[in-house]
């Protein structure tokens, strides 16, 4: 049986162990999702929900038929970005693991990590990623041995922004999938004129931004309903994601669009890369739900990635980043 490589992902409000084994063929997370009452994520009380699910995750892990302990090769964690008191908990649960296990620890950076799953899982070779989640929304691709952010949100993420307008009607988070239900609704049992339903649209150059749309949306709502608003957002907001990466394939030179992030679950978002990329002779991909959301899985599939390439991280370099780039990870595989 191939080796495993453990991986530990915190960020924010997900805390997930996944497994890949060192021939690449990735297992499933377990995961534990921190969904407050009410408000948005408080950090304090997401690094507390990490902690308490942290020992029940290990033994759903350690009772897996697919994971044995002897297998072990490395941990990897989530050494940044994202948030701090969350971070902490995942590269203590790392740190104790791998020393408990003796085997090499290695720090990656969460960004990165969507990518590679998204490698492994489709087989795109050298993308341009949309990497559209909670907290970022960056259009990423490889040039020399970084991976450059080419345009990104200069306020919040999207799926932040989908979240928020949610909130704003009472919807708890995750609030993009039932956004994308209430636009669906629209569509089908409703529909009307579109050309009252529009909304800023927020594309600076390579970078975007969402907190306009996001107050215009909520007034929109009152007006002309929530299903309405949720389906005018989704348009707009989108719309401007794909133009970005659009722009990313031209300038770059690059023929594949691969979608990363808790917002590429969507299918309407998917459904707009394909009809862009098919328009221009490029292809679009998209990993499976479970690795577009945070999971431990592509925390493990950087890890191995990184330990293939002779790198682990000394205990006294494992302090988390909360304020990590995609571009000072140096990426040395081919
Ligand atoms: P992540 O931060 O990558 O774990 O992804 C979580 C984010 O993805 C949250 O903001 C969710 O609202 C969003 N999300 C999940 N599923 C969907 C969906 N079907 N459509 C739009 N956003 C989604
Ligand atoms: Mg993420």
């Amino acid at each position: 049986m191939a080796g495993i490589i453990l991986g530990v992902e915190s960020t924010a409000h997900t805390l997930s162990i996944g497994m890949v084994r060192d021939n690449g063929e990735l297992l499933p997370s377990e995961s534990s999702i921190f969904t407050p009452e009410q408000g948005g994520i408080h950090p304090r009380e997401a690094a507390d929900h990490h902690s308490l699910m942290a020992p029940e995750l290990i033994s759903r892990v350690l009772s897996r038929n697919d994971f044995s302990v002897s297998d072990i090769k490395a941990v990897s964690f989530s050494q940044g970005p994202g948030l701090g008191p969350c971070l902490r908990v995942g590269a203590s649960l790392a740190r104790t693991l791998s020393k408990s296990w003796r085997v090499p620890l290695v720090g990656v950076n969460h960004c990165v990590a969507h990518i590679e799953v998204g490698r492994n899982q489709t087989g795109c070779d050298d993308p341009v990623l949309l990497y559209a989640s909670g907290g970022n929304t960056q259009v990423i691709a490889r040039a020399g041995s970084r991976y450059r952010v080419l345009g990104e949100t200069l306020d919040i993420g999207i799926g932040n922004m989908l979240d928020k307008f949610a909130r704003s009607h009472d919807l708890p988070f995750p609030g993009g999938p039932k956004i994308e239900n209430l636009a669906s609704q629209w569509e089908t049992d409703e529909g009307g004129d579109p050309q009252n339903l529009e909304l800023p649209y927020a594309v600076h150059g390579m970078d975007l931004a969402f907190s306009g749309i996001l107050t215009a949306a909520i007034s929109l709502s009152e007006r002309e309903g929530i299903n309405a608003a949720s389906w005018s957002l989704q348009e707009h907001s989108f719309a401007s994601c794909i133009e970005v990466a659009e722009r990313a394939l031209a300038h770059t030179g690059k023929s594949e669009l691969l979608l990363g992030g808790g917002v590429a679950c969507n299918s309407r978002l998917r459904e707009m890369a394909e009809i862009m990329c098919s328009e221009r002779g490029a292809s679009a991909h998209w990993p499976d739900k479970q690795y577009c959301v945070d999971n431990g899985t592509m925390i493990a599939e950087l890890g191995r990635r990184e330990i293939e390439m002779g790198r682990e991280t000394k205990l006294e370099d494992s302090a988390i980043n909360p304020i990590l780039r995609t571009d000072s990870t140096p990426i040395t595989w081919s």
